[in-house]
């Protein structure tokens, strides 16, 4: 495995990774096309190198990574273990890989010494947030992503006011990011749910329509903001996996076709 990295870390640092300007192309290229569309071209030939997807397993994930596995079961499945999740999500992580016959599902777990030296008590989530989340996904995540070119994001821009401009394709770190259900809203999420008759996180029903952490996850009221019961309190809106720089004005990528 350490072997694997190292060639993987020396390989990205010497060839060009992506660039803003492959976003913007790529925003460009697929403009208006189906997302399921896309992901078929963009999988089956490989057009952004070594792809992995990042899924946290819940209420609406299950919406591309079946998107993902019509065209390839076997691309890697990321999943931040962060020592911290419901027990139902663990429970409908376990039934989702198996009804879609994933086959390459990681588990991406803390470094025990970051957790010794850094959140012994396990309660780091309750007086710092954002450290708990950079031990528990940011770093984990950075290190497996080391392998990749590019990764595929569910996030989409209705989710809350600090996603709406998202674009489908941007630059994170030198990596491409897509997010192939940008311009996806509720309805559509929903109508493709019944299509494919997909089973739903056993939470959502009671309210949690955004699932992360256990401890970092409320109810949500009616007419809130789906997202408002993560971190609840707190000043924050995400846990620092995602940072895009890919600049939006003029080049398209506001346009809802995006
Ligand atoms: S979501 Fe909460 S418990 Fe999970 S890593 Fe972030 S701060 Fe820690």
């Amino acid at each position: 495995m350490a072997e694997i990295r190292a060639r993987a870390v020396d390989r990205i640092n010497t060839q060009p990774r992506h660039t803003e300007a492959d976003a913007i192309r790529l925003n460009h290229m697929f403009r208006g096309r189906d997302t399921a569309e896309i992901l078929e071209v963009v999988l089956k030939e490989q057009m952004l190198g070594e792809v992995a997807t990042v899924s946290s397993f819940g209420t609406e994930a299950i919406v591309l990574l079946h998107l993902i596995a019509r065209f390839d079961r076997s691309l890697p499945v990321l999943f931040l273990d962060t020592g911290k999740h419901f027990p139902e999500t663990l429970a409908y992580r376990h039934d989702v890989v198996s009804l879609l016959g994933l086959t390459d599902v990681r588990s991406l777990q803390p470094e025990p010494a970051d957790i010794v030296a850094q959140d012994e008590t396990g309660l780091r989530w309750s007086y710092d947030p954002d450290g708990c989340c950079a031990i528990r996904k940011v770093k984990p995540l950075e290190h497996a992503l080391v392998e990749f070119d590019a990764q595929i994001s569910g996030r989409k821009a209705f989710q809350s006011a600090t996603r709406a401009a998202l674009p489908r394709f941007e630059v994170e770190a030198g990596r491409l990011k897509m997010n192939p259900l940008a311009d996806w809203g509720k309805d559509r999420i929903e109508a493709y749910f019944a299509e494919f008759a997909l089973p739903r996180h056993p939470l959502e029903v009671q309210g949690y329509p955004s699932i992360g952490c256990a401890p970092c996850t409320s109810i949500v009221k009616p007419g809130e903001d789906p997202r408002a019961g993560r971190w609840r309190g707190w000043d924050k809106t995400e846990c620092g996996i995602h940072n895009a720089t890919t600049p939006l004005p003029d080049n398209g990528a506001n346009d809802p076709a995006f």
